[in-house]
This record gives structure tokens, sequence and C-alpha cells, in this order.
């Protein structure tokens, strides 16, 4: 008898609008792995029962969106340094009765981040939730020294500084003193989503060669990245972290690394789907 297919999916609640399944495809075909990935929608209250039946069907492993990453964590029997340093996980894989956990949005945020070449100047994460403890995990790993932090609520930044960087530098919220000589901004917040209010930020006290990023994928060039272009600053949109931290969990799910397909790369794929 046939050995079934290696399947995996992504995990959410909503799911519907997930990228991940155009992704995984793609590097299927251009891998010609015979395996296929779903998106199964499960409601917070069933997350951990589902996933418990998963491995039984045949399911390898499945990325973890929101609600669930939390959740995902106490499933886990054992976790990944990452996800350890994160406290979330955005990947589990299923082996042996074993479930392991993994957070490759840190390594989503070292890809995104990898052009970026003045370290040693200070960098500004806004936010303070998972996104945000994610960008400071990868900063550290990326080698920045001089980390700043900002968020709505002040008290969530502390803690997060507390928690994963207590060398970091807080500022209020709005305070645009944050920005000073800064070679590097992340936004990490949900901030600048289609039909959310815009970031304003104030960029004429930021190192003339400084990089934006936003984690915001949709709209793919959100306001704060159009006032940095015009600022003549370089800019990273959310895509390059999207397709980053994706990539780890296909190799883990299917055992070979996703290559490019030929005609369309996957990045114009995910374009066109956001219908930019
Ligand atoms: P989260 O845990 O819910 O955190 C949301 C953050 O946004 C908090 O810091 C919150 O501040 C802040 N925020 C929300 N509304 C705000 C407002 N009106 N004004 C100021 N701050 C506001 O979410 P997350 O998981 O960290 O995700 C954050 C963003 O990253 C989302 O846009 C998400 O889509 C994006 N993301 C992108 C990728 C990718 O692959 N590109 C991956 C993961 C996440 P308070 O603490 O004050 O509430």
């Amino acid at each position: 008898m046939a050995l079934p297919l290696p399947l995996a999916g992504v995990v959410g609640w909503p799911v519907a609008h997930s990228l991940s399944p155009l992704m995984m495809d793609q590097w299927l075909a251009a891998t010609q792995c015979d395996g296929r990935y779903c998106a199964f929608a499960i409601k917070p209250e069933d997350f951990s029962r589902i996933i418990k039946t998963l491995p039984d069907m045949g399911v390898v492993g499945v990325n973890v969106t929101l609600p669930h990453k939390e959740a995902a964590l106490h499933m886990a029997d054992s976790l990944s340094d990452r996800a350890k340093a994160v406290g979330a996980v955005n990947v589990l894989t299923f082996k042996d009765g074993h479930i392991r956990g993994d957070n490759s949005d840190v390594i989503g945020i070292e890809t995104a981040l990898a052009p970026v070449t003045h370290r040693d100047l200070p960098a500004l994460v806004l936010g303070a939730g998972g996104a945000a403890r994610a960008a400071l995990t990868a900063l550290k790993s990326l080698g920045f020294t001089n980390i700043r932090l900002s968020n709505r609520t002040l008290e969530r930044a502390e803690d997060l500084a507390k928690a994963l960087a207590p060398e970091a530098q807080i500022f209020q919220w709005h305070d645009q003193n944050a920005l000073a000589e800064c070679g590097l901004i992340i936004n990490a917040t949900s901030m600048g989503l289609k039909g959310d209010h815009p970031l304003n930020l104030d960029f004429k006290n930021i190192h003339p060669q400084a990089s934006v990023f936003d984690m915001v994928y949709n709209p793919l060039k959100t306001q704060l990245l159009t006032d940095a272009e015009a600022a003549g600053l370089n800019t990273i949109d959310g895509l390059e972290m999207l397709i980053g931290q994706a990539r780890p969990a296909f190799e883990a799910f299917f055992g070979v690394k996703p290559v490019e397909p030929k005609d369309l790369s996957v990045r114009q794929t995910l374009v066109a789907a956001l219908g930019l």
C-alpha cells in the first residue's frame, strides 16, 4: 500500500484570508514534492482537541496564525530556543506522538532585515505584541546593540523590555525623540492595516541612510512606507517577512528546501493575490 502524502496546513480563526496555501502550493509544485497544504479553520475553544487529532490524519505539521499562537506554545511537548525566547509558537510539527513548537517569525524578520547594514545605530521597535517580541529576538541575533522600544500602552513596552531586552530604551508613544539618529524603524503594531489610521512619524532627525520596515503587508505600501520613501529612506515591506517565515516551515513539513518557481516568483504571486 502506498504511503499517505505528507499533509500540512495553516490553522487560524478566521483563516480563509491566509496567503500560506498559495505560497506553499507554489513551492510544492516547484520542488515536485508530493505533499498537500490546506487551511484549517479552528475555533479557539476547539484548538487543542483538534490539533491532537491531526497527526492521526497524516498531518505532519501546521503553521499557526491568530488567535492560536499562545495556545500553540502551551500545546507543544518541546520548544525551539526561538519559540522559548519569543514566548509564542507559529509552527507546530508532529512526529512519533511528539509535538514540537517553533517560531519562524524570527527567521522572517531576520530575512527582511538582512540588507540593513547600520547595526550599531539605534533601532526603534514600535509595538509590544507577539510581532514586537519576535522583532527584539531577531534584532539581538542580528547584532543590533542599541535598541529602542515604544508602544501605545507603555506598561506593555516596559514588561517586554524586562523580559527580552532590559537594556532597551523605552519611549512614550508619539515621542519623536525616539527617532533621533535611528538607523532602523520597525512597525510591529497593527497600525497601517487596511482601513486603519497610518502611523505619522517625523523623519527629520533620523539617520539619512535609515531603513523603515513595516510588518503590515495589506496594504503592501503602507502610508508609513510611502512617507519613508518620500524622505529618501530605504523601505522593507511585510511580504519579505511573510515569505521569510514560510520557507523554514515548508522545509520542516516536507523535508526539502523551497525553490523559487521558474515563471512567477512567490512574491509576484502574493502581490497579485493582494490585488496590487
Ligand atoms: P498583537 O499582539 O495584537 O499586538 C498589536 C500591537 O499593535 C500592540 O503593540 C498594540 O498596542 C498596537 N496597536 C494596535 N492598535 C493600535 C493603535 N490604534 N494605536 C497604536 N498602537 C496600536 O499583534 P501582533 O501579532 O504583534 O501583530 C502586529 C502586526 O504585525 C500586525 O499588523 C500583523 O499583521 C503584523 N505581522 C506581520 C507578519 C508578517 O509576516 N509580515 C507576521 C506577524 C505579524 P497596545 O499594546 O497598546 O494594544
